[in-house]
């Protein structure tokens, strides 16, 4: 039994012979750059997460790079997010020139503290030096983050908010599916995200007529008019028409997939109680669980049960070993070990398990009865 951290060729096997039918589509027509087939899926997706427009892009990244972007955000401005993602949420906010400002994560979700979100706000207004512009919450793992209380937070201190939804595309607050949330929403196809192409690529969502027609512009070098007319700086940040194919074919899936990753979230969760600190999935939350990220007692149970693990074959990940504040290229922010404690114990608790919708009863029966044994050692 060979277990896959994320399995894609079951997946692959799934969809073969309806992919084929339209990559060969795609290479007979020759339309490789916003074929049609690009706008069929910002229709299909926009209207699968509820909202007005989508833009596919090239990737996550340039998805949060591109709504900064085209509200002007830039030197002397904060914007707050988590120190506990990927370095690609830190990241866009230094490319535009903008300050990234930290804010703890709550220690059961993972995801950015309210509390804490609101009493960075305020210091950062009083200190005077920085002008706060905006949030990006990460729905990390696939939970959205706390949206009930971020937007509030927003509204309270007129800030913009963008979902960083690079995990969450599937997830589900409030009856409403991640990718809606605040002002703009950045997801990611890298091709272990939720729903992933077979390459890079991204969208964006929103609500608003005006960011989207910034957004068309910027995707395509800032043209105005025409291709030869540029208007404001941008980027080339244009989706593929074979990564559209891909993701046409992938999303007829994609409900089904959601429900199987949630019974395989489930059936962990209830072989793993008691043994390692499972996800919390707050009431009126679904997670699409980009990925299933236990905590161990300390650094030394997490490297024991993942010796364990590997010795049979099991891949596991540590999502994250180093918060963001401490990167070396986030060092001349100033921030230092034991600025986010939660964060940083976190770092040293956690580990991710194979996740997809493909794993079988035994398999998850093998992984979770591995850790077990790895605990009674
Ligand atoms: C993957 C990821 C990104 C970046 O997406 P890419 O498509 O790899 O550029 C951004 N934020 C988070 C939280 C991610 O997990």
């Amino acid at each position: 039994m060979t277990i896959q951290f994320i399995d894609l060729q079951r997946q692959y096997q799934r969809i073969e012979n309806a992919l084929w039918e339209r990559l060969s589509k795609v290479l007979k027509s020759c339309k490789f750059i916003l074929g049609p087939e690009v706008a069929e899926l910002e229709t299909k997706l926009s209207e699968f997460v509820g909202r007005k427009y989508c833009v596919s892009c090239s990737s996550g990244t340039d998805a949060l790079l591109m709504p900064l972007m085209a509200w002007g955000i830039g030197s002397g401005d904060a914007v707050f997010t988590s120190p506990f993602t990927f370095i690609a949420t830190s990241e866009v906010i230094r490319l535009v020139g903008a300050t990234p400002v930290f804010v703890d994560i709550d220690p059961r979700t993972f995801n950015i503290d309210p509390a804490e979100l609101e009493r960075n706000i305020v210091e950062v207004i009083s200190q005077g030096k920085l002008k706060p512009k905006a949030i990006i919450p990460v729905d990390l793992f696939g939970l959205p983050a706390n949206y009930e209380k971020i937007l509030d937070i927003a509204k309270k201190y007129n800030l913009l908010v963008l979902e960083d939804a690079a995990q969450g595309f599937g997830g589900v607050w409030n009856g409403k599916y991640a990718c809606s949330f605040g002002n703009a929403s950045a997801t990611s196809f890298f091709p272990a995200k939720p729903l992933g192409c077979y390459g890079d690529g991204g969208a964006v969502f929103t609500d608003d007529p005006e960011l989207y027609e910034l957004l068309l512009s910027i995707r395509v070098h800032g043209q105005g008019g025409n291709k030869y007319e540029n208007v404001r700086n941008g980027i080339n940040g244009r989706l593929d028409t074979l990564q559209a194919v891909v993701l046409l074919a992938k999303l007829e899936l994609f409900p089904e997939e959601l429900k199987l990753r949630n019974e395989v979230a489930q059936k962990y969760c209830t072989l793993l109680k008691g043994k390692v600190e499972t996800p919390f999935v707050p009431e009126g939350y679904t997670s699409s669980w980009a990925q299933f990220s236990v905590l161990a007692k300390d650094e030394t149970e997490r490297k024991r049960i993942i010796e364990k693990l590997n010795e049979k074959g099991i891949p596991t990940a540590i999502y994250y070993p180093k918060p963001l504040h401490l990167q070396k290229v986030n060092l001349d922010l100033g921030y230092k070990e034991g600025d986010f404690p939660v964060s940083e114990s976190i770092a040293k608790r956690i580990f991710s398990l194979p996740m997809h919708p493909y794993l079988k009863d035994a398999e998850i029966e093998m992984i979770s009865s591995t850790i077990i044994e790895a605990l009674n050692l």
